[in-house]
C-alpha cells in the first residue's frame, strides 16, 4: 500500500515546499494591483503601444508578459515574464517598452525579467482571445481544474465549428499546432496551451 504525507498545517509556514505556494499568490497579487492602480494608469495605456513581435494584433499587457510597473525613488521598475522559454522576443519587447518610456519621457527606466511564476497562457486576456480568432488562430483551451481532462478541440476561428482535427502537432511555430475545420475545410493554427 502506498501512503503519502499529509501536510501538518503548523509545519506549512516554515517548510520550503508549502511556503513556495503562497509566495506565487502574493506576487500575483501585487500584479493584480499594480494592473489597477490608478496612479500607474496613464503609464499601462502607454505601454499598450508595445506588440508582440510574433503576434502584432496582442499587445504584450494583453499577453500577460508585461506583469507589473513599480513606480520607486530611483525610478519606473517594469517587471517582464518570458512566453515559451527562450523566446527571443523577449529582448525586443524590452527595448520597445524602454524606447515607448522614452519617447514620453519616463526616466529612469529599470527592465526585469521575472522568471517566477512561470507564464501561462492562463493569463492571456479574454480581449486578447477574441483578437487572436479574428487574426485566425484559435486561441489556448484554459487550464481544467480536473487536471486529467483532455482539452476540448479548438473551435475553427472563422465558423465556430468544434468539428476540427488537429493536421499536426507543429504548426508555424512550435507553440502553435496545425488543425482543419470539417465543417468549412479551413486549416488554421491553434495556440498550444501552456
Ligand atoms: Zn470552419
Amino acid at each position: 500500500m502506498v501512503s503519502f504525507p499529509i501536510p501538518n498545517p503548523e509545519k506549512m509556514g516554515s517548510d520550503p515546499i508549502y511556503s513556495r505556494i503562497p509566495l506565487v499568490e502574493a506576487e500575483l497579487a501585487a500584479d493584480r494591483a499594480s494592473q489597477s492602480d490608478p496612479a500607474l494608469a496613464w503609464l499601462w495605456s502607454l505601454l499598450e503601444q508595445v506588440r508582440d513581435p510574433e503576434i502584432p494584433v496582442l499587445s504584450v499587457r494583453e499577453l500577460g508578459v508585461l506583469r507589473a510597473l513599480e513606480s520607486t525613488a530611483s525610478g519606473l521598475r517594469v517587471m517582464i515574464t518570458p512566453t515559451w522559454s527562450g523566446c527571443p522576443a523577449m529582448h525586443t519587447i524590452e527595448q520597445d517598452i524602454r524606447a515607448v518610456l522614452e519617447a514620453a519621457g519616463v526616466a529612469p527606466v529599470t527592465v526585469s525579467m521575472r522568471l517566477a511564476p512561470a507564464w501561462t497562457t492562463d493569463w492571456i486576456t479574454p480581449g486578447a482571445r477574441e483578437s487572436l480568432r479574428r487574426y485566425g488562430v484559435a486561441p489556448p483551451a484554459m487550464t481544467s481544474p480536473d487536471a486529467g481532462a483532455a482539452d476540448p478541440a479548438p473551435a475553427c476561428p472563422q465558423c465556430g465549428s468544434t468539428a476540427t482535427r488537429c493536421i499536426s502537432e507543429f504548426g508555424s511555430t512550435a507553440c502553435k499546432s496545425l488543425w482543419q475545420c470539417r465543417d468549412c475545410s479551413e486549416p488554421f493554427d491553434a495556440f498550444k496551451r501552456l
